[in-house]
């Protein structure tokens, strides 16, 4: 038997700037004073591939490492001892308890439900979550009471800020039911701040923060713009390029037509990938050092820019995606969030820049 053949290389790549990844890592855990930072590398490191990324931190100094499914744990395995490894879901189920155990990997427990599932498995070293004002995952306050608690053995007992990206009221009330938390709740550690709570200041850090979006390059306060760089660099090939006279159409119900003649490209890269319809008209791409714009609709699988000022790009070059997370977000109304979790399956993601 004959290995099936190698799949050539995409046509759509994300390349990953492992320093800028690192040093954000260490500015948000300078940042987070006398505590500790974290990595959240859910939902695939926030789209950029977490086994990637939890190499790069690893080798920045980063050890605790928060995924959301347990199907993630296997990615950041590669790179982390299990029992740096929190599982934010926490065990759904009796299965979800017993791969915890088998792995080492630690649930965040977040009902007193969960409780029970984790003690009747045989319990061990977890974590506990406490909802402090967001009515989202957690025990309620009034929960911390019960004497089931006294039987885990928690390693971080957290929380987590609602609105940390805003200056609201909200802020201070769930940092005073965190500090009642501290004051009721044996834990060796504990933890509140996501990356926009590490800019709150010191009185949010605890013992460890706990940043995502900031790590991948996203301003989740203005206190970290100039202090954060971005990491994620999104590029696709042309395929094809045209020339259209005046009058011609372009794309899915003609969302623009040429006035002049024209040079197009046409670019690997569409709605699937996570560059959403939102882009039409709007999104930029650029080759060389210059920028040029989306004509018309974004496609599934392609979308189509203007090449009349760049007579030099051709057939098979690469264009980078402006995918600047602020600005993209204010253009595209996306959050910043979406905008590196969208991106999707089809781009190879790279190391290096
Ligand atoms: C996603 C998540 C984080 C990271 O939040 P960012 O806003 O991306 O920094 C921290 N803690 C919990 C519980 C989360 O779900």
């Amino acid at each position: 038997m004959t290995d099936a053949p190698v799949a050539p290389p995409s046509s759509l790549r994300l390349r990953l700037d492992a320093d800028a990844l690192a040093a954000n890592w260490r500015t948000l855990d300078s940042m987070s004073g006398t505590a500790t930072a974290g990595a959240a590398v859910k939902a695939d490191g926030y789209g950029l591939g977490a086994a990637r990324v939890a190499e790069v931190l690893t080798k920045a100094g980063c050890q605790d490492f928060f995924v959301a499914h347990w199907s993630e744990v296997a990615d950041v395995l590669r790179h982390v001892p299990p029992s740096r490894i929190a599982v934010l879901h926490g065990p759904l189920n009796s299965d979800e308890a017993g791969f915890a155990r088998q792995t080492g990997v630690r649930p965040v427990l977040n009902s007193l439900e969960q409780v029970r599932r984790w003690l009747a498995s045989g319990g061990g070293p977890c974590h506990l979550m406490v909802d402090t004002g967001m009515s989202r995952l957690g025990l309620a306050m009034a929960e911390l009471g019960n004497p089931l608690l006294a039987k885990l053995d928690v390693d971080i007992c957290m929380s987590h800020l609602a609105s940390a990206d805003e200056n609201v009221n909200q802020n201070g009330e769930q940092l005073g039911r965190f500090s009642q938390v501290r004051e009721t709740m044996k834990a060796r550690r504990y933890s509140l701040a996501n990356s926009a709570g590490i800019a709150l200041g010191n009185a949010y850090h605890a013992d460890l923060t706990r940043p995502g979006l900031a790590l991948y390059g996203g301003i989740a306060r203005p206190e970290l713009a100039g202090r954060i760089m971005p990491v994620a660099y999104p590029e696709a090939a042309v395929l094809q390029v045209r020339t259209l006279e005046p009058g011609d159409k372009v794309g899915y119900n003609a969302l623009f037509t040429a006035d002049r003649p024209m040079r197009t490209g046409i670019l690997a890269i569409g709605y699937a990938d996570g560059y959403l319809r939102c882009w039409s008209g709007k999104g930029r791409f650029a080759f060389g050092g210059r920028e040029v714009p989306v004509l018309g609709r974004v496609s599934m699988d392609l979308t189509i820019v203007d090449l009349t000022e760049l007579p030099e790009c051709r057939e098979g070059d690469w264009l980078s995606v402006i995918y600047d997370l602020p600005q993209a977000s204010a253009t595209s109304g996306l959050s910043q969030y979406e905008l590196l979790t969208l991106l999707g399956r089809r781009f190879s993601r790279q190391i290096g820049i």
